[in-house]
């Protein structure tokens, strides 16, 4: 696979006095092979990074040592608890999902990648991973909550039924945050991923020769690209709330807003889904901080009203990068994930660069709030994970592989047969060749 993505760094420290900031997980959280770990962690005298580091060295030196350079350590910019400083501590990279899932193919000396983020951000390495390379995730009911909301047994009933209308005319895009059924289902329609960075370019490609978009999962994401193109709002069509209706409804007049015919006119469809993370942001926050000289960066999984009005929308590399370049000085409220701004904020101090978050305003009812799906990965997950590892005896559960379906509440697992997952790796791939193609050509 081809594609010129840079490695990745948070360009943050451990602070040896500042306690790591992670909100213990009740022991029932852990599945059985990794509650002695959390039993050790819970026992801890305090959350100082020299107490927490000692006790991981006893598990993870162990484990760097007995792997060596094949050994891949991965986080989200949006982990709380210092997972993703932990993760760099021990030499390993933090990145947005674009740059996550490329770096089992970026990286093919590196045999065994374990993740510490949600499920669908593994399961992206993994579809395109080598053969002898593989995937783990430190906790496998880790989901996203955007994710969850447009499971293949949802999406995929509602999308055979326009596919049957409209025929070769429906083209799927599929945000990176699906599973890589939904990637494949965007591949087998001639469709591709995308990432909030490269939306735009996509959907634009993907409207080529006049072809209908169905756009999975975020309503916000789709509804702020099509905005940005200029695509008139009058031929969107947003699907019923999945919380709702599940997937598992017909297409008619009655479970259609504007009915049948708004759909037959509609240049884009998007799925009903959100980020609860994100949808908390409105205009009038956006004007707050604005009225008092700061300048508003938001990401483009939140609402339209707060994007249209704030002075800059992108992912989370582009939002790290504003704050890594802000002159000293410089006063910036984001509009993201929370981990990702205090993270920002930590940065900006370095720099003299205030950061605040931005539904942070003294008296509005809306606090700012973190992953708290991404957060079930935490220190005695990694050091456990890694131990089980070492000692070949890690749970089948926490390996990832292309087309894997992971029950958040329950932990069951449905897993492809041989044949199905290669057909699934084939069609993903295609989806996600076609994002590195769109994005590459547009920036040569
Ligand atoms: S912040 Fe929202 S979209 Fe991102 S992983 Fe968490 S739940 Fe999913």
């Amino acid at each position: 696979m081809k594609s010129t993505s840079p490695p990745a760094s948070s360009g943050l420290a451990l602070d040896p006095d500042i306690p790591i900031c992670q909100t213990d997980l009740p022991l029932g959280w852990y599945q059985d092979e990794l509650r002695p770990y959390a039993e050790e962690y819970l026992a801890l005298p305090d959350r100082k990074p020299a107490t927490v580091l000692g006790w991981m060295d006893r598990y993870v030196k162990p484990a760097r040592a007995h792997f060596g350079d094949s050994l891949l350590l991965l986080a989200h910019f949006y982990m709380g608890g210092e997972i993703v400083k932990l993760v760099e501590n021990y030499g390993g990279a933090v990145a947005d999902s674009y740059k996550l899932a490329l770096q089992a193919a970026q990286n093919p000396e590196k045999k065994v990648i374990v993740e510490s983020a949600v499920h669908f951000m593994a399961e992206s390495i993994a579809i395109l991973a080598a053969d002898d390379q593989e995937v783990w995730i430190t906790n496998p009911k880790a989901g996203c909550t955007m994710e969850m909301l447009a499971k293949d047994h949802m999406v995929l009933p509602i999308a055979d039924q326009l596919i049957e209308r409209y025929g070769d005319e429906l083209v799927v895009v599929a945000y990176m945050n699906t599973s890589g059924r939904l990637k494949a289902l965007a591949g087998r329609t001639a469709g591709a991923v995308c990432t909030s960075s490269n939306a735009h370019l996509v959907v634009e490609w993907a409207r080529r020769d006049g072809r209908k978009v169905l756009f999975v999962p975020d309503q916000h994401l789709g509804r702020n690209t099509a905005h940005r193109l200029g695509m008139d709002p009058g031929r969107i069509v947003t699907l019923p709330d999945p919380q709702l209706r599940g997937g598992n409804f017909p297409l008619t007049d009655a479970t259609i807003e504007g009915g049948m015919q708004a759909l037959d006119r509609a240049e884009m469809i998007l799925w009903g889904s959100f980020c609860g993370v994100h949808t908390i942001f409105n205009a009038e926050q956006v004007k707050w901080w604005q009225e008092r000289d700061w300048q508003v960066l938001i990401h483009p999984e939140s609402p339209i009203e707060a994007v249209n009005q704030a002075d800059g929308v992108g992912s989370t590399d582009f939002l790290w990068s504003a704050v890594q370049n802000a002159k000293a000085g410089a006063k910036i409220a984001i509009g993201t994930e929370g981990h990702f701004v205090r993270n920002a904020r930590e940065l900006g101090k370095q720099r003299g660069v205030e950061v605040m978050h931005l539904a942070e305003i003294p008296g509005m009812q809306s606090g700012g709030c973190g992953c708290a799906t991404m957060s079930r990965n935490d220190p005695p997950h990694l050091a456990g994970l890694l131990d089980l590892l070492r000692k070949g005896e890690a749970p089948k559960l926490n390996r990832v592989l292309a087309g894997d379906a992971v029950d958040e509440v329950t932990g069951d697992l449905d897993r492809l047969k041989i044949e199905e997952r290669k057909t699934l790796i084939r069609d993903a791939k295609s989806a996600l060749q076609a994002m590195i193609d769109v994005t590459e050509q547009a920036n040569s």
